[in-house]
């Protein structure tokens, strides 16, 4: 299998794919070094290379078992070797030179590498996967709400967890849990943020879109429009706008609370989306990212 490779909540739409080869899983080195700015010089081509980063060095030789980091040698869960122009390197290695935590998302046949973000470290989260067990919530065709949320919830759990935050869920996969529970739940996390998420459903398919909504804070005000912008960015969707409105969850914050309606189970491009794993994916990393900008914005603050 050939994937999708994501670098600290961003997609790499350059040149490479990662593979597995032997159970391990290679990555090009020019994807994970360019997005982290680090150099990389042939010493002997097309043999021996080394990359640097803020004074790090990692000597790599093609064909090699071992690098080596600084002045430390490293066996290779497999050798590095060249595949059409592209350095293809363990990504454990990589990790490890980098510091970066990784994970694969087999569904979606992604790589998905994360730095311990600072901002992130400890900070409490708790996810709202709206409906679950007795409620699905709208269903339109194959499209059940419950099911929705569940797993982009699921997927931007394991963004956040890789990154260093500490994550609470209202509830499992197939729980039914009322809204009173959610708040007890939220009550007893004392999270900084709260992420509530539903999808909207209207009678006619021509209605699609976005709406983040907050509640009465200033700080939900700003997560929803670092949210909001996060999501657009990730997939094609109408925005319809950050709005103010007194859902539950949000009366019943402290924290910085939104409820993201993330389009319409109803709408006919929306539909296109939703039923698309890889797009609920690129949703979650917009979630991600508007999380992560915001508490990184506002650390002081909170
Ligand atoms: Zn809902």
């Amino acid at each position: 299998m050939c994937g999708r490779i994501v670098v600290n909540g961003r997609v790499w739409e350059g040149a490479g794919l990662c593979r597995w080869v032997d159970e391990v899983l290679m990555l090009p080195l020019q994807a994970v070094a360019e997005r982290l700015g680090a150099r990389r010089r042939w010493i002997a081509y097309p043999r021996h290379l080394e990359v640097e980063k803020d004074g790090k060095v990692m000597a790599l030789e093609i064909g090699a078992a071992n690098a080596r980091l600084q002045s430390e040698e490293i066996p290779l869960d497999f050798p590095v070797y060249l595949d059409q122009g592209l350095i293809m390197v363990p990504v454990s290695l990589l990790g490890r030179f980098f510091g970066l935590s990784w994970t694969y998302v087999k569904d979606v046949d992604a790589a998905i590498l994360s730095r311990a973000e600072p901002a992130l470290a400890d900070k409490r989260v708790v996810l709202d996967p709206g409906h679950g067990g007795d409620d699905p919530g709208v269903i339109s065709g194959c499209l059940v709400e419950s099911e929705l949320t569940w797993d982009v919830a699921h997927r931007l759990s394991g963004l956040l967890i890789l990154a260093g935050a500490v994550v609470t869920s209202t509830r499992e996969e197939h729980e039914t849990a009322s809204p009173f529970q959610r708040v007890m739940v939220v009550e007893k996390a004392k999270p900084d943020v709260v992420i509530s998420i539903h999808m909207n459903s209207f009678l006619c398919p021509a209605h699609n879109g976005l709406e983040t909504y907050w509640y009465n804070s200033w700080p939900a005000r700003h997560l929803a429009e670092y949210v909001h912008r996060g999501i657009l960015e990730e997939i094609d969707m109408p925005d319809r706008g950050v709005r103010e409105s007194a859902f539950c969850i949000l009366r019943h914050s402290p924290a910085a609370s939104i409820l993201i309606k993330l389009g319409f189970v109803t709408g006919d491009s929306d539909r296109v989306i939703l039923k698309d794993k890889w797009m609920r994916e690129r949703a979650a990393l917009g979630i991600f990212r508007g999380i992560r900008d915001f508490v990184e914005a506002f650390a002081g603050a909170m």
